[in-house]
């Protein structure tokens, strides 16, 4: 068994709560952030500035070699363009699972998840976090909850008031990112499951830091003594 990290993975499909928990339980235990679908729906933003077709597959994986993504106090942006609004809008959101399954752009994504996280001290949410970015991390939770109960969710989030159109879109999400060859969403299998439907953000969150203390600071390590290699 490798050294545990000091990453606490929140997997899970959208609309679970993974941002909301993942802010609240890295305020709760003094961590950063790293939301991994930004940097996904960053790239593929940038595909389709550039005009590219979300399954060019080729083209799509050379944007996400070549691009520059900034995240900083929840903004986003690529090579000094700010997509902040982008990121969250239809286009986007329809698009960003066909740009996601795509090998290349996983490959420069993941490595850039682990260049910032590897030395310990963060919270990343995602889909792939637990069982192929940082399958040593020391806690891994997967969020998740009933479909009707993520459209409602993820309607309140973005103002949309069509309930079913929201459900479809995320059921289709769901069936792209879990039936994908490369790094499909599932959890791992040392994960911890916590179905939120009749849970508040809040006490999703202080389960989680529970969880944590138990896990990592009763082990006595702390997130320097990692060393790569
Ligand atoms: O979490 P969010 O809804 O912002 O993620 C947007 C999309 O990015 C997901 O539907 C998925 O296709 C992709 N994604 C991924 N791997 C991650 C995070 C997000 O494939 N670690």
């Amino acid at each position: 068994m490798s050294e545990p990290v000091a990453v606490l993975a929140i997997d899970g499909p959208g609309g679970a709560g993974k941002s909301t928990v993942a802010a609240l339980v890295a305020r709760l235990l003094g961590m950063r952030r790293l939301d991994t679908g930004a940097l996904y729906r960053a790239v593929t933003a940038a595909v389709l500035h550039e005009g590219i077709a979300p399954d060019d597959a080729e083209s799509c994986g050379d944007v996400a070699a070549r691009v520059h993504i900034a995240l900083s106090d929840g903004r986003v942006s690529v090579d000094g363009r700010d997509v902040t609004t982008e990121v969250r809008g239809a286009e986007v959101t329809a698009a960003v699972a066909m740009v996601s399954a795509h090998p290349r752009v996983r490959r420069a994504l993941v490595e850039h998840q682990r260049e910032l996280a590897a030395r310990g001290g963060w919270v990343v949410e995602g889909r792939d976090i637990g069982t192929v970015v940082f399958p040593d991390a020391a806690l891994k939770v997967y969020l998740t909850a009933s479909p009707s109960v993520r459209a409602r969710r993820r309607a309140r989030e973005i103002g949309e008031t069509d309930l079913d159109r929201v459900e479809s879109e995320i059921r289709r999400r769901d069936t792209a990112d879990s039936t994908r060859p490369d790094s499909p969403l599932r959890p791992a299998d040392d994960a911890v499951t916590v179905v939120t439907d009749d849970l508040t953000a809040d006490e999703v969150a202080a389960e989680i830091a529970t969880l944590w203390r138990h896990r990592w600071d009763q082990s006595g390590r702390t997130w320097t003594t990692r060393t790569e290699g």
